[in-house]
């Protein structure tokens, strides 16, 4: 009698979990292997500042969004789509809803009611989930080897294994990148890790910095050479992060590697051109400080007046026109990214070419990767979770196809 396939998945976030299922519901025996003692601790992050499942833009828009992987994650994306998240989140009993920014988010905003919802549906479709078992490498034989919480080890075998071990930052929730030499070793072209989605480091006044970290600069506009992005800034004490900064990390993080440096401009005020603004600022009331007239006029709040006399020292001109010049382009330099593990996620990790269409590794057929891990980055905006869940998919039904084929040599 033919036995049941065994495919193991390592690594308990989004990506190794929609494998497990995907896997599951074809009837193959699953078993998630996780370092860490308890599934999805990114995920779970993920949740604390509302989570952001997905993007309701026009599909093309959303694809756009992975820049150089774009083209490689389309049918990916397009065999597990927004829509088919959303449906799986509902039929999780996870209503969604579409946020101003066009950012989709389930009702909760947060991940434990859906991680609690989706752990009992995969335990209810049989998968396995061991913690506490730390993927690090394979045996002489082709075994999966893992050490548990002692120090022990344990050998697996499995007709297909899934590696969905996420990138290079917030290594204390598991995702470590330990694993790349694993790869490298066995011949897996992998791209360096870097940050995406990180904060940069500007050399605000100690002043500024005590007074003002943590306070965001609302309904800006960030631009770096041809690139902008409008949204939220946040002052940390150590330079600048926040969602409209996210949006063009790729392009400042590469300048900074290139130049030593970026020159970011702020736009305190994008809805109105320098002109408006300079007549808004012209209505002089006898005797009013400009700090006043800035809130007055502009409806400018201590946080991006104290930004502005940072960038253009602390007199600034009196004058209308200038002032309005001074608010319409704000230069901050950014010398370094925030470090790495602070980043939301990472660029680099195994490379496209080292795979093939159903995400099997090209050195170690059998062997599919999901997730992060990938060399693909995107912006904040649901673009994360969304590949890690679409990635997860293929590299499941990757593996299903080769059980078939096996099956079928076998017969
Ligand atoms: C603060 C924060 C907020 C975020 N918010 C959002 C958001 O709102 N929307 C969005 O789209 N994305 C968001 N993200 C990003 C998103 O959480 C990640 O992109 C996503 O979790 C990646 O999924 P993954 O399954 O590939 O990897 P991970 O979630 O990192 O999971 C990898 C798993 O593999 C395990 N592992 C690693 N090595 C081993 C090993 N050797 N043996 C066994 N197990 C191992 C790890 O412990 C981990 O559980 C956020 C991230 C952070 C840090």
């Amino acid at each position: 009698m033919m036995q049941t396939p065994h495919v193991a998945v390592i690594g308990a976030g989004p990506a190794g979990l929609m494998a497990s299922e995907t896997l599951a519901a074809s009837g193959v025996r699953v078993t998630v292997f996780e370092a860490m003692p308890t599934p999805g601790r990114k995920f779970l992050m993920a949740g604390r500042g509302g989570l952001n499942l997905t993007h309701s833009e026009p599909f093309d828009t959303f694809v756009s969004r992975y820049g150089e992987a774009a083209a490689r994650l389309q049918p990916i994306l397009e065999a597990f789509s927004p829509s088919r998240l959303i449906d799986w989140a509902e039929d999780l009993g996870q209503k969604t809803f579409v946020g101003s920014s066009g950012r989709i988010f389930p009702a909760t905003l947060k991940a434990s009611p859906l991680l609690r919802a989706w752990l009992a549906r995969l335990a209810a479709h049989g998968v396995r989930i061991e913690t506490r078992r730390r993927w690090t490498g394979w045996t002489q034989a082709g075994d999966l080897a893992f050490t548990d919480e002692d120090g022990g080890a344990r050998h697996v075998r499995a007709d297909a294994t899934i590696l969905a071990l996420g990138g290079g930052s917030w290594a204390r929730l598991g995702s470590d990148g330990a694993w790349t030499s694993l790869l490298a070793t066995r011949g897996v072209a992998i791209a360096p890790f870097r940050p995406a989605n990180c904060g940069f480091v500007v050399q605000w006044s100690d002043i500024f910095a005590s007074r003002f970290a943590g306070a965001p600069l609302k309904g800006v506009a960030l631009a770096h050479e041809d690139v902008s992005a409008r949204g939220e800034a946040m002052i940390a004490s150590y330079g600048l992060e926040g969602g409209a900064v996210y949006a063009i990390t790729a392009r400042l993080r590469d300048a900074i590697v290139r130049d030593g440096a970026a020159r970011l401009d702020i736009d305190l005020r994008p809805d109105l051109d320098q002109e408006t603004i300079a007549q808004k600022l012209a209505a002089l009331r006898p005797g009013e400080t400009l700090t006043n007239r800035l809130r007055r006029t502009l409806n400018l709040s201590p946080v991006a007046i104290g930004v502005l006399r940072e960038a253009h020292g602390v007199s600034l001109p009196a004058e209308a026109t200038a002032l309005a010049k001074c608010v319409k382009t704000l230069p901050v330099m950014l010398h370094a990214t925030a470090p790495i593990d602070r980043a939301i996620s990472t660029a680099g990790g195994v490379s496209f070419d080292a795979i093939d269409a159903d995400l099997q590794l090209r050195a170690m057929p059998g062997v599919f990767v999901a997730g992060e891990m990938l060399d693909w980055e995107a912006p904040t905006g649901g673009y994360l979770l969304q590949a890690s869940f679409a990635t997860g998919v293929a590299a499941a039904r990757g593996a299903l196809a080769l059980l078939a084929r096996d099956r079928v040599q076998g017969d």
